[in-house]
């Protein structure tokens, strides 16, 4: 394998001054640029400045245009400046409410991952159903300076009085729009109403929907409005691909493509850790230059990965969703779902990362019979017309079982079915919409 130039590798000019441009310090940008995060995103740019100064933020940018770090830079930046001593009980100034498990998880994991180098006494709890209540209560003694919850949970945690909101100085309400679609509504405006009044609110929403705006006129003051156009969803230089292969077949259609594609640097994608390293592993032995990639991995060793990578040592780097947040490759040939994303809108962060700067890419699902209804989910929600193919030798045989569709647009997760309280609400939403077109889930 020939060695790439060094000038080939990063193909955007570095701007070490954006960030710090906005208003954020040194040591958060420095963080920041640690995950792979360089230069800020429209949203980032004009939604910074306006955080930092206090400002309420109305903001409508589409899904991956990088919303969360647009408002957890900020917020961890107003935490580290009036940090509490580290043992003193944290007082929960930053609450960050959004609609699905999977998010509140994300967001949590994007601060963390942002604060892990740096030495703050700042504290991020998670708080959602389908989790041990008596948990969260346990972890709410030391108190939390940054909460993200979903609304069920953070209300009731409320009414036990396992957490104040009486010190709160900023409301987020991310993907505000499916907030209000997944039938919170009710549940947002008893949260609304326990919360200090003299507080900043930031709204954070794929669309503008009449409910959203209406939101934002009874609980902002003098917002900051943003919107950000959507950008071509249609990805124009990434040929999408679906391919229907059985479940048991997938390593062996992969090292087929691999050893035989003109491929230099392979993003897979699977669903758990155990399967990054489990897959990269069996590539690795059948003498291909495989490596797992994901988050219980040092902070240096998944920099030292991304080297490699991006210097073409490493041909196949085999990643979760979750981990992959921190990976900016130029370059990329292929994009390999080998599971499908759990969320349609990952769907799109993933296949974002081919075909970047002019650069031809590929992304291909690889579609197994148990994932077929979800695939046609994700292939709904982005209106993809992309024909299922087989693939010679590789043609599936596995039947595809019946199983009803996760109502939120999940698809299966495993260990994560909804509780009695979201099918309610998923009941709920889906009467409040009956007759009107279906939601986009972003
Ligand atoms: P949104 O909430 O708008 O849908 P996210 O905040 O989830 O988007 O960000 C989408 C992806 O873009 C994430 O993987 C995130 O790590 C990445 N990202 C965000 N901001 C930047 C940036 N300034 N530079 C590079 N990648 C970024
Ligand atoms: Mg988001």
């Amino acid at each position: 394998m020939s060695q790439p130039s060094r000038a080939g590798v990063t193909t955007e000019t570095p701007n070490p001054q954006g960030f710090r441009a906005l208003g954020l310090n040194a040591t958060l940008v420095q963080a920041a640029q640690s995950l792979g995060v360089e230069r800020p995103t429209p949203v980032q740019q004009q939604a910074i400045p306006a955080v930092l100064a206090g400002r309420d933020v109305l903001a409508q940018a589409p899904t991956g245009s990088g919303k969360t770090l647009a408002y957890v830079l900020p917020g961890l930046q107003a935490l580290m400046a009036q940090e509490a001593p580290p043992q003193a009980r944290r007082v929960t100034r930053w609450l960050v409410v959004v609609p699905t498990r999977d998010l509140a998880d994300q967001v949590s994991a994007t601060a963390i991952e942002v604060l892990k180098p740096l030495r703050a006494h700042v504290r991020v709890v998670t708080l959602t159903g389908g989790t041990s209540v008596n948990r969260d209560q346990v972890t709410l003694r030391a108190g939390a300076d940054m909460v993200v919850a979903t609304p069920g949970r953070l209300l009731d945690l409320m009414k036990q009085r396992a957490l104040s909101l009486d010190g709160l100085t900023c409301l987020v309400l991310d993907e505000a729009d499916r907030l209000l679609e997944t039938g919170f509504a009710a549940e947002l405006s008893a949260l609304m109403s326990q919360l200090p009044a003299a507080r900043q609110t930031l709204l954070w929403s794929a669309t503008f929907s009449p409910a959203v705006l209406a939101l934002a006129a009874t609980h902002q003051r003098d917002a900051q409005r943003i919107e950000i156009k959507a950008v071509d969803t249609d990805l124009p230089d990434i040929e999408q691909r679906a391919v229907a292969v059985d479940e048991g077949r997938r390593t062996a259609l992969l090292k087929a493509w691999v050893g035989s594609e003109p491929w230099k640097r392979v993003l897979v994608f699977v669903a758990t850790k155990y399967a990054s390293i489990h897959v990269s592993d069996k590539l690795y032995r059948a003498g291909i230059n495989a490596t797992a990639f994901h988050g219980d991995m040092a902070q240096s060793t998944r920099q030292d990965v991304l080297r490699e990578f991006k210097a073409a040592h490493w041909q196949v780097v085999v990643t979760t969703d979750l981990a992959a947040r921190g990976i900016d490759v130029s370059q990329l040939d292929a994009v390999i779902n080998f599971d499908l994303p759990r969320s349609t809108t990952d769907y799109v962060h993933r296949i974002g990362r081919t075909g970047r700067a002019g650069q031809q890419g590929v992304a291909i699902s690889m579609v197994t019979a148990g994932q077929r209804a979800h695939w046609r989910l994700i292939a709904r929600r982005h209106a993809l017309d992309i024909e299922l193919e087989e693939v010679p030798g590789f043609e599936p045989r596995d039947p595809e079982p019946e199983r009803p569709l996760d109502p939120e647009g999940h698809g299966g997760i495993k260990g994560k079915r909804p509780s009695k309280k979201d099918k309610a609400r998923a009941a709920q939403a889906a009467s409040a919409q009956k007759g009107g077109p279906a939601g986009d889930g972003t």
